[in-house]
């Protein structure tokens, strides 16, 4: 349930955190929602209409400016491009990053686009098909490996076009992040080459001639768990401290993934960058030789974008059935797949969601904000409590800078495509 407590309160400061608002948003003086200075009603006609995506390019750039105090200055910053890939936002997000990293043929030319050096590329995902190899050979940007097989493919397509391959190995850690939204690692997993199998992979590396990058340790995603990402962490290190014995030189690059999540939901609590930061520095100085030379690398999605992003729908249609009120709006699952609750989620909660116009007055009614498929999935906010909304008025749905329109069912049904906007 949302409550709207003292969220007037808030009008006319900067920079409180309030859940009910996304963390990062603001109300003016007559209580309507504020995303860049801008209501909800203004951002709609400078885009055109709804449904919209928008994109707050300040909260994002304090998130990279809160990651860059916190972490050791060492410690390189990557985005990850499926989190969002919107032109406009990555070429914004590259700017201010080292490196991006692409799970697709498709995502790399978008990273290209951005404006990226491909050196600062790299590139992992399951199922690479020949062309996607080519593309990422040509461009010269790091193919993280993900099995023997590929490592085969992929350098005989290096030497049918006669370029060296830049390759990293993408290891299938023997430990997972522990409370992570989605895990990626540990146990029997389509991601990466088994730990105890990377040894002799690495030796064939040498055979080949290639040009070994390092390492890439992915081992969840979505997590809140300060105590979790640390010995993810510090696992890491130790794990390719110990691989790197068998690597044909000390590895250049260590991308030790990421994790780092969002707090969606009443009751969770955004994480503390700083505790991380200082651990991995003490890990970072205490290294191993081996380690002694190495570049090291966060790769973060949804900490950089998530809750900078704010998706605005309309109402279209009030009703009311069962002794239920529902509130029908001309967005849904096709654009926002997270937010109804169908994207890596075991129990279904309520994004924080607000009538966008009154977003501090108080709530008098208990409704169900659903979206336009013809689907009882289609829920953006279950059994909260509201001011009152009518047809024409707007709701926004916070959290929707990562995973949302790349992430969802854009084609189910038939219905427009969102708009999206960078302000
Ligand atoms: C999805 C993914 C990420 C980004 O995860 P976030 O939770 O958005 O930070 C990073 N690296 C790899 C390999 C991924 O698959």
């Amino acid at each position: 349930m949302i409550r709207t407590g003292n969220v007037e309160e808030m009008a006319g400061q900067g920079g409180i955190a309030d859940p009910r608002l996304g963390g990062h948003f603001r109300v003016n003086a007559g209580g309507a929602l504020l995303v860049g200075g801008r209501t909800a009603d203004e951002l709609v006609s400078q885009a055109g209409g709804t449904p919209l995506f928008v994109y707050d390019r300040a909260v994002i750039d304090a998130k990279i400016a809160a990651l860059r105090a916190a972490m050791p200055g060492s410690v390189e910053l990557h985005y990850a491009v499926k989190a969002n890939p919107y032109a406009p936002l990555l070429a914004h997000v590259a700017r201010q990053v080292d490196g991006l990293d692409v799970a697709s043929g498709g995502e790399l030319g978008e990273a290209l686009a951005s404006g990226m050096d491909a050196p600062r590329i790299s590139f992992a995902g399951p199922g690479k098909r020949d062309e996607e190899l080519e593309a990422a050979i040509r461009a010269g940007v790091t193919l993280n490996i993900e099995s023997e097989g590929e490592l085969e493919r992929t350098a005989s397509i290096a030497r049918q076009i006669g370029r060296t391959l830049a390759a990293a190995v993408r290891v299938n850690p023997p430990f997972d992040l522990k409370g992570s939204g989605m895990r990626m690692g540990g146990g029997a997993k389509p991601f990466g080459v088994d730990a105890d199998r990377v040894p002799s992979m690495l030796r064939r590396i040498g055979e080949l001639g290639a040009d070994f990058q390092g390492f890439h340790v992915f081992a969840g995603s979505q997590n809140l768990n300060v105590d979790a990402i640390v010995e993810a962490q510090t696992q890491t290190l130790a794990l390719v401290a110990d691989l790197a014995r068998a690597a044909p030189a000390p590895p250049p690059v260590v991308n030790m993934g990421g994790g780092f999540g969002l707090p969606y939901f009443p009751g969770e609590r955004p994480l503390d960058i700083e505790r991380i930061g200082n651990t991995l520095g003490e890990s970072l100085s205490a290294r191993p030789d081996i380690l002694r030379d190495t570049r090291f690398v966060l790769e973060l999605g949804r900490y950089i974008v998530g809750d900078g992003g704010v998706y605005l729908t309309r109402v279209v249609d009030r009703k009311v059935s069962g002794g239920e009120t529902f509130l029908i709006t001309d967005g849904g699952l096709h654009h926002q797949l997270a937010a109804s609750g169908n994207f890596g989620t075991v129990i279904r909660r309520n994004y924080p969601l607000v009538h966008a116009a009154q977003a501090a007055a108080p709530a008098t009614e208990r409704v169900n904000v659903v979206g336009c498929l013809c689907t009882p999935l289609d829920r953006l906010g279950e059994k909260l409590m509201l001011p009152r909304a009518d047809v024409g008025d707007l709701v926004a749905v916070f959290m929707a800078g990562a995973y949302g329109r790349t992430a969802s069912p854009e084609r189910f049904l038939g219905h427009p495509a969102p708009r999206e906007i960078l302000i």
